[in-house]
């Protein structure tokens, strides 16, 4: 029986810890406090920020939203990081990706304060998180690994697939799955759009990881028998329905079930735990810069779920 990872539950049950430590916080005087800084028109990002801001709000976190018109020159939002850099009150800055064409968005993400950048993209929380001594850890990675230590799947000593070399998922997992230290020690291949023979390599995996944003580029014949399959994919594809389209992964559900023996649906399975990492690292930047120490939820066998 292929066990349905319920991203869902898992997060719930990690917001609910985290609500413990923002009371701790509260209670040393401590709001902690999120901006989300949106410089686009695309839908998609708008709804992204969206549910960042409802989910801060239902934990208590202060939220703030800037909207920057994504026709000004890169200094405007430059300013505005530079502001919210200054400001006590916000702990976390997230900047919603991807920025227009004419901003550099290198630039953007090295502008904000290190101890700030909640989505763990600055060059030093890259660099921390490489030598092995994360500070914050990017929130879709962290996800995956959360939601496999839920479901009781140790990567120790597992073969890792990933599938995707990106900066925000790919590089970063792989580098937090072969760390020295719990929820890691596993052997990592990352796969990319150079990658021969993909089946050949994902066939060999205990854990498939598929972050290519190619609609069921992974499906059954890919996956061995008793495969854990996440799938990080989020990927609009036409329907005949009211909206005009539907979100499929990057994984084929139906046949990779199959052989799988455990698998994240999508919707349901990481996107929620995304938006519950960026709550954590929220907290953990609050935390960090009121130097309150605070438990954080570690997603071990508390969480599993039968
Ligand atoms: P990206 O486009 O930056 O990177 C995609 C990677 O996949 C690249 O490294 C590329 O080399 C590789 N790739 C592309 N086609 C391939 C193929 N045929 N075979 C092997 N590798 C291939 O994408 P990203 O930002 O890492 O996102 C990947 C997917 O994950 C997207 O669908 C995105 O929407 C989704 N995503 C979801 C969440 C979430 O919270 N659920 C968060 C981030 C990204």
């Amino acid at each position: 029986m292929t066990h349905v990872i319920d991203g869902n539950a898992v997060g719930d049950r990690i917001t609910d810890e985290l609500a413990e430590s923002i009371e701790k916080l509260e209670a040393n005087g401590v709001t902690p406090g999120l901006a989300t800084v949106l410089m686009s028109d695309d839908g998609a990002s708008e709804t992204y920020v969206s549910m960042k801001q409802r989910a801060c709000e239902e934990i208590g976190i202060e939220g703030s939203h800037y909207d920057i018109n994504p026709n000004v020159p890169e200094e405007v939002l430059i300013d505005c990081i530079d502001e919210l850099n200054e400001d006590p009150s916000v702990h976390g800055i997230l900047v919603q990706m991807p920025v227009p064409d004419h901003i550099d968005s290198q630039a953007v993400l090295k502008r904000i304060d290190p101890m700030k950048d909640i989505d763990g993209f600055h060059p030093e929380n890259v660099g921390r998180l490489v030598a092995g001594d994360p500070r914050f850890v990017p929130c879709t990675p962290h996800g995956v690994q959360k939601l496999l230590a839920a479901t009781d799947v140790d990567p120790e000593g597992k073969d890792v697939v990933i599938v995707g070399r990106s900066n925000i998922v790919g590089k970063p997992l792989a580098n937090l799955l072969m760390q020295k230290s719990d929820g890691g020690n596993a052997t990592v291949t990352v796969c990319h759009s150079r990658t021969d023979d993909l089946g050949a390599k994902t066939r060999r995996a205990d854990i498939v990881v598929a972050a290519a944003g190619v609609p069921e580029l992974v499906d059954g014949d890919m996956i061995l028998d008793g495969t854990t399959v996440i799938d990080v994919g989020v990927n609009r594809v036409d329907a005949d329905n009211e909206k005009g389209y539907e979100l499929v992964g990057d994984v084929d559900f139906e046949s990779a079930k199959e052989n799988a023996s455990a698998i994240t649906p999508v919707p349901g399975g990481i996107g929620p735990m995304t938006i519950t990492m960026l709550l954590y690292n929220t907290v953990k930047a609050a935390s960090l810069q009121a130097d309150i120490p605070v438990e954080l939820p570690d997603g071990t066998s508390s969480y599993r779920l039968e």
